[in-house]
């Protein structure tokens, strides 16, 4: 299973891929989570990063490209994951494609609305959801991340899920549409 998860800031990618990821045990790789450690940490690339996630713009491509290919190679990794919040530019997709060299990856994505996203994103309450950071990720969503549903439906690797419904509503779909295949007999 090579999942990764499309839609916008509050739409509910993190929790979904945290359950699914449980449920099927695999590795839940969350780039924002790896980068917000980093910062915690005062590394060198957390300190650089904090400042693009505290302004809710995109840390540079080569960053995250590095950082994805490292945790893939982890032995967890190696009998499937699932993405969470990489890729969010067509770059990066590009890349993740040309890494896997093809392969079974499936793009989720969560369909929420606008209004629905500040909502749930205010009452999250994390440090990079004040509004106007709240605004400003939601614009580099549409200009940056939102092409990759066009980019995954093209290689028809996109599942779209309406995501404005209850948390469980969600996950019971998602594993219905994504559950493996019973091994044949
Ligand atoms: P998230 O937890 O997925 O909402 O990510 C929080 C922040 O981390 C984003 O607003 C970006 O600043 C940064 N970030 C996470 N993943 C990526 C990525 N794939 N490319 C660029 N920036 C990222």
């Amino acid at each position: 299973m090579q999942l990764i998860f499309l839609g916008p800031p509050g739409a509910g990618k993190g929790t979904q891929a945290q359950l699914l990821a449980a449920f099927w045990k695999i590795p839940h790789i969350s780039t924002g989570e790896i980068l917000r450690a980093c910062a915690i940490a005062k590394t060198d690339l957390g300190l650089k990063a904090q400042a693009y996630m505290d302004r809710g713009e995109l840390v540079p491509d080569r960053v995250l490209m590095d950082m994805v290919q490292e945790r893939l190679k982890e032995p967890d990794a190696s009998d499937g994951w699932i993405l969470d919040g990489f890729p969010r530019t067509v770059p990066q997709a590009t890349f993740l494609e040309e890494l896997l060299d093809g392969g079974g990856l499936r793009a989720v994505n969560l369909d929420v609305p606008d209004e629905i996203l500040v909502v749930r994103l205010l009452a999250r309450g994390r440090k990079d959801d004040t509004e106007e950071t709240i605004r400003r990720r939601l614009e580099v969503y549409r200009e940056q991340t939102a092409p990759l549903i066009g980019f995954y439906g093209d290689r028809n690797q996109l599942i779209t899920v309406d995501g404005d419904r209850s948390l469980e509503t969600v996950t019971v779909e998602l594993k219905k549409l994504l559950e493996p295949a019973s091994p044949s007999l």
